[in-house]
């Protein structure tokens, strides 16, 4: 694969590396949600570093897994942001024993551990945002950490928009040993095709509540598609600014110039871009709302716009089903809501019938990946991003620590 970091490195897969005998660190995304009472309900997120974690035992290396949970704020331990949760699911997850110490470096308690550590041994750091200097990319820490191990592998994408002391700048202490691990690799490959090698026509879905949450990527986007599809809540900024009666659909009145700016430069740049022509308004934001399908402009006073109507989910259809590669990020509508989840359904199913003949079709963002995963439809995408933030960072054009750090 090209490397645009360092154009003499390709992109080395652990897939070809044999890590038999090694110590290896390894930076994983494990920040799952934790209910009061301690357990994990739901451990996705694990489980998506797994295939890693087994080719790394497959081979017979040692794991120093590096991990953070939560924001604590102290510096140094805080009960409630233990990683001991994790520790024990972790081990029914691998069916061995996880080796963890609720003691931090310094203390020499995790440094003996990771001395002592044998083939196919795991050892769990406690939480790495418990050090002040992780957030803040300070190099002691990370030269503390990389003292553990001989190799650092980065399977953590959900921070990789972070330049911390384990997602990024520990990697200088591996100038010949620093890896992504599968999760990471598959993120970057997918990004990569989308954003550098799209096959065309490539459209833009792109919705939710609110544009100035997505004006960077609105942005990157004009310069690389052919299509913008612009749904969501969002879309209603825009429809006020072409004149459309919009009742009270939700708005921000201060991005109404820049919604004209950015059709004046899709037009400039041969985009076209659609907004949906009709709409499913609510008198209530509820499931049992009176609801009635209106064109876009000509939502009356006191409702509400809430999904995209029957013929914009056609007219999305046709543009989605002659597309090449499509990104979606965004709902459609108010899909939390079973009454107003028919266009986002609509979306996903179109979606995954171009995917069937080929398409190539990415969807990202915390939200819409909940919206394809709740309508069953997740596996039937080409790609679905696991980085919420970080997906939508790379997508805003920005150059990902976490990336850069093992590319360079
Ligand atoms: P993502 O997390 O995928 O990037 P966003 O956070 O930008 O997506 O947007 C998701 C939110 O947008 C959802 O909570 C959804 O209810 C809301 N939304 C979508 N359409 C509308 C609408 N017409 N009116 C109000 N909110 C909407
Ligand atoms: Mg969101």
């Amino acid at each position: 694969m090209n490397n645009p970091f360092n154009p003499h490195n390709t992109m080395k897969s652990i897939k070809d590396i044999n890590f038999s005998g090694r110590k290896v660190l390894l930076r994983v995304d494990f920040n799952v949600p934790i209910n009061d009472t301690g357990v994990i309900t739901d451990d996705t997120r694990m489980r998506e570093s797994m295939p890693t974690i087994e080719k790394l035992l497959a081979d017979g290396a040692a794991i120093i897994i590096m991990a953070h949970f939560g924001r604590p704020k102290k510096g140094g331990f805080e009960p409630e942001f233990t990683l001991l949760p994790v520790a024990k699911h972790l081990e029914t997850l691998v069916g061995r024993p996880v080796l963890f110490t609720q003691a931090l470096l310094g203390s020499g308690e995790p440094e003996q551990m990771a001395r002592n550590l044998k083939p196919r041994d795991i050892l769990l750091l406690e939480n790495i945002r418990f050090y002040p200097g992780e957030t803040k990319g300070d190099d002691n820490l990370a030269q503390q950490l990389a003292a553990l191990g001989d190799c650092y592998i980065n399977d953590a994408f959900g921070a990789a928009h972070r330049e911390h002391a384990s997602t990024a700048v520990i990697a200088s202490h591996f100038p010949d040993n620093k890896y992504f691990g599968f999760l990471m690799e598959n993120e970057v490959r997918n990004l990569e095709r989308l954003m550098q090698h799209a096959e065309r026509p490539f459209t833009a879905i792109i919705g939710g509540s609110k544009v100035s949450s997505k004006i960077g990527i609105l942005e990157n986007l004009i310069d690389k598609v052919d299509n913008m599809i612009i749904i969501g809540g969002m879309r209603y900024t825009f429809t006020k600014a072409l004149g459309g009666r919009i009742g009270n659909s939700i708005c921000e009145d201060d991005k109404l110039d820049l919604a004209r700016d950015l059709m004046r430069r899709m037009d400039e740049k041969g985009v076209r871009y659609y907004l949906p022509v009709d709409s499913v308004i609510g008198d209530r934001f509820a499931n049992d709302a009176n609801t009635q399908v209106v064109p876009s402009g000509e939502v009356p006073d006191g409702w509400e716009s809430m999904d995209c109507g029957p013929k914009s989910c056609q007219a999305i259809h046709d543009i989605i089903l002659a597309s090449k590669t499509i990104l979606w990020n965004g709902p459609a509508g108010v899909f939390e809501l079973e009454t107003f989840a028919k266009g986002t359904k609509a979306i996903a199913s179109s979606v995954a019938q171009a995917c069937k003949q080929g398409t190539f079709a990415a969807v990202g963002g915390g939200d819409s990946v909940a919206a394809v995963k709740q309508m069953n439809l997740a596996d039937q995408m080409s790609y679905v991003s696991t980085g919420g933030g970080a997906m939508l960072e790379y997508l805003e054009g920005k150059t990902l620590p976490g990336i850069k750090a093992i590319l360079s």
